[in-house]
């Protein structure tokens, strides 16, 4: 209820800006489409842009035209939504399709987690922030953070071996891959 109130009251002052952090976070299923449904209706209304900041992937292929995938703090990718769920090249956003449900998923396909957890922000790596995580990452990426460059029009990625992406598509389908345990 009172994040119905809230949203309601800052709806209220017609702003050209919607900044919208997780509004559908601990509601059901019914109530978090019906809020964010709302907000819609009156984004559109007020010809406002929203910027939503979520973890609901679904959400954001749903109702959003470009999306910055984010770890740690930095970004990672950035483009349009189609493009970025479509063809990734971030070995992160790869992480995140594999552990994404969707209906569409083959049945032989399993939900991959990615092992192990984000660096500490309160003393952050001078190296690339997905380093410990990433199954692909080699010595340069232990060395040296990744700018953010275009891979493609108007698709931006910070990694060092983007020139391998076709590689890890292919790869990072494989549960073994993010967990070398598995090959044990
Ligand atoms: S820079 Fe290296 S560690 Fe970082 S995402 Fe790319 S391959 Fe992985």
């Amino acid at each position: 209820m009172k994040q119905r109130v809230n949203i309601a009251l800052a709806l209220a002052l017609n702003p050209s800006l919607i900044i919208a952090d997780e509004p559908t976070t601990a509601l059901d299923v019914m109530v978090q489409d019906q809020i964010f449904h709302r907000i819609l209706e009156i984004q559109k209304k007020i010809h406002s842009s929203l910027l939503l900041i979520t973890h609901d992937i679904s959400l954001v292929a749903e109702n959003c035209h470009k999306v910055a995938v984010m770890y740690a703090g930095k970004f990672m990718e950035y483009s349009e939504v189609d493009r970025v769920f479509g063809e990734p090249f971030h070995p992160y956003t790869l992480g995140l399709k594999n552990a994404f449900p969707s209906i569409s998923r083959s049945k032989d396909r399993p939900l991959i987690s990615i092992p192990k957890n984000p660096p500490s922000l309160f003393d952050p790596p001078d190296q690339c922030r997905f380093y410990s995580r990433c199954p692909f990452s080699t010595s340069l990426c232990g060395e040296e953070e990744p700018m953010i460059r275009e891979v493609a029009d108007g698709h931006y990625v910070a990694c060092h071996h983007v020139d391998r992406v076709e590689e890890m598509r292919e790869k990072a389908v494989r549960e073994e891959i993010w967990d070398p345990s598995l090959n044990q």
